[in-house]
């Protein structure tokens, strides 16, 4: 990719708007832009100027605002021109292919952002939260993007980074010098710095439990026999109906989803199909495909919230049910505790039990405050956190090197052999920066972005 050519792309999303935003970034946008539109007066780096956009014919069909950034000052580094004119989607197609015209070529998803990345501007995870922050649904998804933008999680890996750079620069040394009488490092010194850097790596690892479940949310099932309240405290958690609620056993056919969110959490909820006692001939071939797509969404699911009716005694489906969640994260809600002056003791082997009414509220909340527990692990927000399997896969790379090198060590193996595997965590800590990054996994990051980023 040659940041010799200028690119341009429309950087508002399709269809028609307030504004819309052309943008151009490499050596000629400015000039380019000249041409494109009238300007009203020079562009000059920092103004927004004033322009008339003039169709073929030279007549004005919109006004234009035009912003220079001038290299370096600039989100790539090169100059950059935004021509914002009002959202109409004909005007900035038009302006487009006059770029184009006038030798600009159409940028590819996520270039603009590439080349902050190329330029230096942004390391690979600065790059990253760029896409996340646009994707962002809930404030806290936008919050921790923020941070990884403004640089949380190279600031927390630059220490590590630092502390095996003086190891390497350590056993090199003794390499180099073998011969000029510098003293080779001893064993237990070798050890005790490697061992200096497995704390703050593996709680960097660690992280990525509860970045992923704030970067990604999850899906939580609601499973549990027919008329127990699964639909009501479905739209109790939703809070608004959405479900239909019924008193008649078997209405919840298909799965009904919706996508809420706890304490900034994205959560799918997953309403299921009454998970009702197989009497052959009592279900129709319709709740039959319903209840296997119940069980499809439970095993699915990470969590798993099992309704159980306070004035009904255990069957043995949901002995079964309550054996089969067993191990993984899940919650009992006891509904319809309103009917009852003292909610009944269920034996729910390991798993948190709770008492609720769907009908009147209570417990709702305690459940929410349960379920966002059981989704984080416990774990608090942190600033830094791993959001992404590459950003984990990189930091599990470093931490198996490391490894190896202590156990190389351990056994008197050459330093030589002991530095192939601190070269390994070491270039594992970069690629997550993307310093070492490869081409090919690099064009696929940017690929997932929209056009015009
Ligand atoms: P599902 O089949 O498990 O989805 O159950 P529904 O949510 O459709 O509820 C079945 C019936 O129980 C409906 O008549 C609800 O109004 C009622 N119900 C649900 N939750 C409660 C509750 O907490 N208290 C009481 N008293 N009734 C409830």
């Amino acid at each position: 990719m040659s940041s010799a050519d200028t690119i341009v792309a429309i950087s508002t999303p399709p269809g028609r708007g307030g504004i819309g935003i052309v943008r151009l970034s490499g050596p000629e946008a400015a000039s380019i832009s000249a041409q494109l539109v009238e300007l009203h007066h020079p562009l000059e780096a920092g103004r927004a100027r004033l322009a008339s956009v003039l169709d073929e014919d030279s007549v004005q069909i919109d006004e234009a605002v035009v912003t220079f950034f001038a290299t370096p000052h600039s989100y790539t580094m090169e100059d950059v021109v935004e021509i914002a004119a009002h959202g109409s989607p004909v005007v900035l197609d038009f302006l487009l292919r006059r770029a184009i015209g006038l030798g600009a070529r159409l940028a590819e998803p996520g270039e603009f952002t590439q080349r902050a990345f190329l330029s230096g501007r942004l390391d690979l995870t600065q790059a990253e939260a760029v896409r996340d922050l646009i994707e962002a649904q809930t404030l806290t998804q936008a919050r921790q993007a923020a941070r990884q933008l403004g640089g949380a999680l190279s600031h927390r890996v630059a220490p590590i980074k630092q502390d095996l750079v003086d190891l390497i620069a350590l056993l090199e040394a003794g390499i180099d010098f073998a011969e000029d009488d510098v003293d080779v490092t001893p064993k237990q010194e070798i050890a005790h710095r490697i061992e200096a850097l497995s704390p703050a790596l593996t709680a960097l690892e660690a992280s990525f439990a509860r970045g992923r479940i704030v970067h990604d949310g999850l899906t939580l099932a609601i499973v549990g026999r027919p008329n127990a309240g699964k639909s009501s405290l479905f739209n109790r958690l939703v809070e608004r109906d959405r479900a239909i609620v019924t008193a008649t056993p078997g209405t919840t056919r298909d799965l009904v989803t919706e996508r809420i969110a706890i304490d900034g959490i994205p959560i799918e909820l997953v309403d299921t199909a009454g998970l009702r006692q197989s009497i052959e001939g009592l279900i129709d071939e319709v709740e039959q495909i319903g209840i296997h797509r119940s069980r499809e969404a439970l095993s699915d699911a990470a969590i798993v919230l099992v309704v159980l009716d306070a004035t009904q005694p255990l069957n043995e489906e949901e002995h079964r049910l309550l054996a089969a969640v067993e191990g993984r994260p899940a919650l009992v809600a006891i509904n319809k505790s309103d009917l009852l002056d003292r909610p009944p003791t269920v034996e729910a082997r390991q798993l948190p039990v709770l008492s609720t009414s769907a009908k009147t509220g209570k417990g709702i909340a305690a459940l929410r405050q349960k379920i966002v527990a059981l989704a984080t692990g416990g774990a608090a927000s942190e600033p830094g956190m791993l959001t992404n399997l590459r950003q984990h896969q990189a930091i599990q790379t470093a931490l198996a090197a490391l490894g190896e090198a202590a156990t190389a060590n351990t056994d008197s193996i050459p330093h030589e052999m002991i530095l192939l595997d601190l070269y390994r965590a070491l270039w594992a800590l970069d690629s997550l920066t993307g310093q070492t990054t490869p081409d090919d996994i690099l064009h696929l990051i940017f690929s997932r972005f929209c056009i015009g980023k």
